[in-house]
């Protein structure tokens, strides 16, 4: 399997951000890529079915859409890939294999397992960001380890999924509270820093806030990428285990078809000429 990955690892980095893309494009798709759990009671939130039509008879489709889909749309994407190896569909193997990435990773950061998924209701504006990219960022390449084992089959990857946001959904508060807790040490004048980005001077969350927060974390933001590169792995592996282990060699060499090829310009081309996210924003 990692023999057809790995000539494609470009594509599937590419790729990976469609689904963020399609947030300007197509007003279904936001939904996808969080749950806001805190709005159905308390940690571990037992009155929240975990499937889909239980969820629903409760809730009704409405509610859930509006809260976010997040651990319910990776279980639809591990059966479309899946059905794209049964098939040996090399375009949809290399879109759905990207997609489900995204989702995966989406549902392994904290925020987006928060109904103040940038702290909007506690002043705390940006922590979204600061999360997910300023301390990758400035971090991941000289401190973060990525490397991780094998990909394992996953029996219930319903429950698995769940538990890893149900983990975000606890780390959520830490965030938070990590981030306020600096914000009163450092002040606004150490907290934030001007510093170039594509050669215009933007504020910034300080490299000293930043490294302090990380510490703070105590290595959580590691741990939850880390967590989140292996269960994309095995993701992918337990697609191409139900499908009956099908013979990838074949594959190896192929291409986009041209309506595939389509599809992507398309989406570029919505996201180039629209402004905004449909729904919620996330900076
Ligand atoms: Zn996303």
């Amino acid at each position: 399997m990692m023999a057809l990955y790995k000539p494609h690892m470009a594509f599937l980095t590419e790729h990976a951000v469609d689904p963020d893309k399609r947030r300007y494009a197509v007003a279904e798709e936001g939904p996808r890529h969080y749950i806001d759990i805190d709005r159905y009671g308390e940690y571990p939130y037992p009155l929240l079915p975990r499937k889909w039509e239980d969820a629903v008879a409760r809730y009704s489709a409405d509610t859930l859409l509006q809260y976010g889909i997040a651990p319910w749309h990776i279980q639809v994407m591990l059966k479309r890939l899946t059905h794209a190896f049964r098939e040996k569909d090399f375009g949809r193997i290399m879109k759905n294999s990207a997609e489900i990435g995204h989702y995966i990773a989406d549902s392994h950061v904290p925020l987006h397992a928060n109904s103040n998924h940038n702290g909007q209701y506690t002043n705390q504006k940006g922590i979204h960001g600061f999360w997910e990219s300023r301390v990758p960022e400035l971090l991941a390449e000289k401190y973060f380890d990525f490397f991780i084992g094998k990909a394992v089959y996953i029996k219930d990857p319903g429950a698995y999924i769940w538990a890893r946001v149900l983990e975000s959904a606890k780390a959520s508060d830490s965030v938070l509270s990590a981030e306020r807790e600096l914000t009163g040490l450092f002040g606004d004048d150490r907290k934030y820093a001007f510093e170039p980005r594509n050669n215009v001077v933007v504020r910034q969350y300080s490299a000293a806030f930043t490294m302090a927060f990380n510490e703070k974390l105590d290595g959580m933001i590691e741990r939850r990428m880390r967590q989140s590169i292996a269960t994309v792995a095995s993701f992918w592996y337990t697609a191409w285990v139900n499908a009956g282990q099908p013979d990838l060699k074949g594959l190896t060499d192929k291409r986009l078809t041209e309506t595939e090829q389509q599809e992507i310009e398309d989406l570029n081309r919505k996201w180039n000429s629209v402004g905004k996210m449909i729904g919620r924003q996330e900076e």
